[in-house]
């Protein structure tokens, strides 16, 4: 099968930018997102990388034009998803909230389009046998920000069909990245890991063991990090972060991976990190400083 028409569900950090690099492959791609400030804001996101790849020089404005013409905000999910070949949906990590999105996606999508998730960690068996079609059901993890990460984690589940696999192979490749194949356990092969070093060095911050630049920079320059886990869980969302600590400890039946309550209380108060302006650190004028 070859890929021509793509829908993202869910326009945000990661909508937004799996929406691009699927423009940028030269598929027909429809971004939707449920709440429409949310839409304009990521299809914004967009053309501002965009715009910015032409002040580098990166690229230029023919190319963007051509991208922009290939990507449309969808309005409903109907509209989006009409004739495609694959939908990525990137929806906040709720068990429910994706079940529900993928049984209206058998519903409206075309019978033979790949039905991926992005989730970070929850079981994509559960996602797949919530729908009729587990066949074509597959987890396609990508990483923030998704033009710049050159990793796709592709996660295979007992129901999956082979051609689904191929395909998230191929659609990897023709974007650019390189797949690994994992099996479907809770937190894949990336999100266990990250979500534990996060957790740990936030309760590290806690007991006062050093500043958060400085736990960053332990990582950076003691172990080659490129970036330190207190500034990645803030780039990455410490809402994310916590749904992800809190599906792990359900999945496993295994408190020691529940939110640090430093973590629990900043999400609590709004400070999810860069994207809201405060987080572990202050983001508020676009930099990193200490809070
Ligand atoms: P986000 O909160 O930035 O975006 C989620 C978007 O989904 C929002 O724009 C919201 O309006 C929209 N939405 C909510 N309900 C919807 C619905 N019913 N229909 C359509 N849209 C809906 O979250 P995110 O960081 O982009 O994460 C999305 C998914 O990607 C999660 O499963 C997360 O675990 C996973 N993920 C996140 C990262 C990361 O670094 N942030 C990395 C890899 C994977």
């Amino acid at each position: 099968m070859v890929i021509r028409a793509v829908a993202v569900i869910g326009a945000g950090t990661m909508g937004a930018g799996i929406a691009q690099v699927c423009a940028q492959a030269g598929w027909d791609t429809r971004l939707f997102d449920s709440f429409s400030e949310s839409l304009e804001r990521g299809m914004a996101s967009i053309e501002e990388f965009w715009n910015k790849g032409i002040e580098l020089g990166k690229t230029s404005s023919d190319q963007k034009s051509e991208w922009m013409t290939s990507l449309v905000a969808a309005s409903n999910i109907s509209d989006a998803v009409d004739g495609v070949d694959l939908v990525v949906e990137a929806v906040p990590e709720k068990m429910d909230l994706k079940q529900k999105i993928f049984r209206e996606l058998e519903e409206v999508a075309p019978s033979h389009a790949i039905l991926a998730t992005n989730t970070s960690g929850l079981q994509i068996s559960m996602i797949a046998h919530s729908t009729g079609c587990p066949e074509r059901v597959i987890g396609m993890h990508f990483f923030n920000p998704v033009p710049v990460m050159p990793l796709l984690e592709i996660v295979e589940h007992e129901g999956v069909a082979p051609e689904t696999i191929e395909i998230a192979r191929l659609v990897a490749e023709a974007m650019g990245k390189t797949s690994i194949l994992v099996r479907d356990v809770p937190g894949f092969a990336t999100s266990r890991l990250g979500v534990v070093l996060g957790n740990e060095a936030i309760r590290m911050l806690a007991e006062g063991v050093a500043s958060a630049s400085d736990i960053d920079t332990a990582m950076r320059l003691g172990y080659r990090h490129p970036m330190g886990p207190l500034e990645l869980s803030d780039l990455v969302g410490l809402d994310v972060r916590m749904d992800i600590l809190n599906s792990l400890a359900d999945a496993f039946e295994d408190d020691s991976y529940r939110p640090h309550p430093m973590l629990e209380e900043l999400v609590a108060k709004g400070f999810l990190g860069k994207k809201t302006g405060q987080g572990i650190y202050d983001w508020s004028d676009g930099e990193r400083k200490e809070r």
